[in-house]
């Protein structure tokens, strides 16, 4: 039993790719999954909160800009978003189970997309002022810096980054030429549940208690090193950096799970964040198609259809009972442990499958109960 055919765990480009790539099939003889995202900073990752260039002056893009169309696609899709951070992963009887602080969510696929920090009220700091981006090269981030703490004077500046930060705090001390407090907060080691703005200082909350400061300071480059993202996966799943062992092809190993963008692995750009999050969504439908149906799907038309996106009830793929699995059986179904289908399941799962995947799955997930 699960609650949806994919989950992903981040809501920035890679992950709203994977999600729009998910659901909007261009077929109508190819079957929408139901896909949810999740993310304590609601949709729009790293790109809602800056500008984004690619390589070439004549060859750029606004990130916000880029966010907000891909956002109105999810809208479009109804693709729900969940304002929550995963904190568990485990493998259960074939089924991926993602923990929350709140509740257990189940799915046939799962896909990494968490970039390098877990995100939740940044976006609100920075454009109160209270919270800066350290990127560009060693060089341009100690300069960034420097025009933050040239600013304030006998006040508190936090850094936030990587473990390797600790080796670039006493360049950043330099930097500041003894203005003001500089301390830093290590991720994981230190975690950071989320900040409150109260007008004339920031108070940020860690596991250790809470913290006041003036300006925070956000170091991506240590960040980029060794991204404390993955750090809720199994110590065995991830490399000596922290990268997810994991990538957009999965792995044997581990059957249905996938990893896209930044949080995957090294360098961290917004255009492989976006292709890996749809190659990523491409291998996943691949295996759920395949998990539900026990074949290759109809891969894929790319070319628009000017179809619906749903998928009639003539067009669903015909189930057989020596070869389809039960697998997707939701809390609306009578059956709870079955392995091979018999000839009574037949009608129920197939108003399932109906149900799940030739409407747009819109039942919110708070409404389901686990049986
Ligand atoms: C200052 C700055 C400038 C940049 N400039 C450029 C540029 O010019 N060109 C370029 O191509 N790229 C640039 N980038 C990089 C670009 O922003 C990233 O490559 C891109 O946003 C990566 O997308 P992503 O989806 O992999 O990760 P992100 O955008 O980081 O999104 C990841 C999401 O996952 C969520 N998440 C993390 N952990 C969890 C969890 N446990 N549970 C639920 N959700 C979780 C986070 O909250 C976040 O919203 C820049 C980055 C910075 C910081």
């Amino acid at each position: 039993m699960y609650d949806y055919d994919a989950i992903i765990i981040g809501a920035g480009p890679a992950g709203m790719a994977a999600a729009t790539r998910l659901r909007w099939v261009k077929t109508s003889l190819a079957v929408p999954a139901s896909v949810v995202l999740l993310d304590p900073a609601g949709a729009g990752g790293l790109a809602a909160m800056g500008k984004i260039a690619l390589s070439g002056p004549g060859f750029s893009f606004d990130g916000a800009e880029l966010a907000a169309s891909v956002r109105t696609d999810i809208e479009k899709l109804e693709i729900p978003v969940l304002r929550e951070a995963a904190t568990g992963l485990a493998c259960v009887d074939g089924v991926w189970e993602v923990r929350t602080a709140t509740r257990t969510l189940r799915g046939l696929a799962v896909i990494l997309a968490t970039g390098l920090r877990c995100l939740s009220n940044e976006a609100e700091l920075m454009r109160a002022g209270r919270l800066g981006l350290l990127s560009g090269g060693y060089t341009q981030a100690t300069d960034r810096f420097r025009h933050w703490s040239g600013h304030m004077r006998g006040q508190r500046l936090v850094l936030i980054g990587g473990a390797s930060l600790a080796e670039d705090l006493p360049r950043y001390r330099a930097a500041d030429d003894g203005r003001n407090t500089v301390d830093a907060l290590l991720e994981p080691a230190q975690r950071i549940r989320g900040f409150r703005d109260l007008g004339t200082h920031v108070l940020i909350d860690t596991d250790a208690g809470e913290i006041a400061c003036e300006m925070i300071l956000v170091d991506y480059h240590s960040l980029e090193l060794a991204p404390p993202t993955s750090h809720f996966l199994p110590a065995a799943w991830r490399d000596a950096h922290g990268f997810p062992r994991i990538g957009v092809q999965g792995s044997a190993e581990f059957p249905g799970l996938y990893a896209a963008g930044d949080g995957a692995r090294l360098p961290s750009l917004c255009v492989k964040a976006l292709a890996e999050g749809v190659e990523a969504g491409f291998n996943a439908y691949d295996y759920i198609f395949r998990r539900k149906f026990a074949r290759a799907p109809h891969l894929f038309a790319f070319y628009p259809s000017s179809r619906r996106l749903g998928f009639a009830e003539d067009e669903l793929p015909s189930l057989d009972p020596h070869t389809h699995l039960a697998v997707g059986l939701t809390a609306a179904s009578h059956f709870t442990t079955p392995t091979t289908l018999t000839a009574e399941m037949l009608p129920v799962l197939q108003a399932e499958i109906h149900a799940k995947t030739a409407t747009v799955h819109t039942t919110s997930i708070t409404e389901y109960t686990a049986p």
